[in-house]
């Protein structure tokens, strides 16, 4: 068994409670051997201190062994599997299959890599109980980008957008140009919190930036759905739910996020 760095650490830890342990039963013989010497009261307190220290210990090594150490095992499992399965998603996105997955224009993951992905983590995460979150962005009046400055200058602005959700996602997250100017991010272990800041990081981030327009400089804005799913639904309720959210956002003036 290949042993984690964390559980190397506590069987360091435990070894020397243990060492610890023994030497103290040692201390206590020699103790007893030279006991003539003690004085019966004197004796008796140092037996008292060994034993209680002795219990002390015997304590340490059993709550590390059967209370943290499953700890430690469950977290280094759930990683193993959440690195399995982003390897594998990788893995796959590498293989043949890439050109029919990824999106010619920004080299992002596709539609069908998505919906594929976000079945795949719900599956796996649903296992071990942890939360998996959904973003839905999508670029307000981009229509209007395209009418101004050309339909060339609009791709430049999707491939810089594109380029910010890379940076600022991690490495396990999905990241997906769906269609149009409409981007997803599957973002697993991450709760309401988290989601709704690294989201409004994403808004702001975009909103801030400025892209090159002949002699014009340019700015967009993007409206945001999210959704944390809720360990039932089906992959589409749950985008669907987060689409909703979208839809909420532009209706109450864009440039904003909706949970
Ligand atoms: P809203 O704020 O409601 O989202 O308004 P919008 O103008 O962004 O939305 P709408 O759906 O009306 O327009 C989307 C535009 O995106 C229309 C289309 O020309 C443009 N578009 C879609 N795909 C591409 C592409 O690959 N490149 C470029 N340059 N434009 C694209
Ligand atoms: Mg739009
Ligand atoms: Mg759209």
């Amino acid at each position: 068994m290949r042993l984690h760095k964390a559980e190397s650490a506590f069987f360091v830890f435990m070894a020397l409670v243990f060492g610890a342990g023994v030497l103290l039963v040692f201390a206590y013989g020699m103790m007893r051997l030279n006991a003539p010497a003690f004085e019966p009261r004197e004796l008796s307190d140092f037996t008292r201190l060994l034993l209680g220290t002795g219990i002390l210990l015997t304590l340490a090594v059993l709550f590390g062994l059967f209370f943290i150490y499953p700890i430690i095992r469950t977290q280094v499992r759930e990683e193993g599997k959440l690195r399995a399965m982003t390897e594998s998603l990788s893995a796959r996105s590498e293989s043949l299959q890439h050109a029919a997955l990824t999106d010619g224009l920004t080299g992002m993951q596709n539609r069908r890599f998505f919906d594929d992905a976000l079945r795949e983590y719900l599956r796996e995460f649903g296992r071990i109980d942890k939360p998996v979150g959904l973003m839905v962005l999508d670029l307000d009046h981009f229509k209007d980008v395209n009418d101004t400055h050309g339909h060339d200058i609009g791709d430049e602005v999707l491939r810089q957008v594109s380029r910010t959700l890379k940076d600022m996602t991690r490495y396990h997250d999905v990241v997906a140009r769906l269609g149009g100017e409409e981007f997803a991010i599957v973002a697993p272990n991450m709760n309401q919190d988290s989601l709704v800041k690294l989201a409004e990081r994403i808004r702001k981030v975009i909103s801030d930036l400025v892209v090159e327009a002949g002699s014009a400089r340019l700015r967009v804005t993007t409206s945001v759905g999210l959704a944390v799913w809720n360990g039932k639904e089906t992959a589409d309720d749950f985008y669907r739910r987060a689409d909703r959210m979208l839809y909420e956002a532009k209706r109450l003036g864009r440039n904003r996020v909706r949970a």
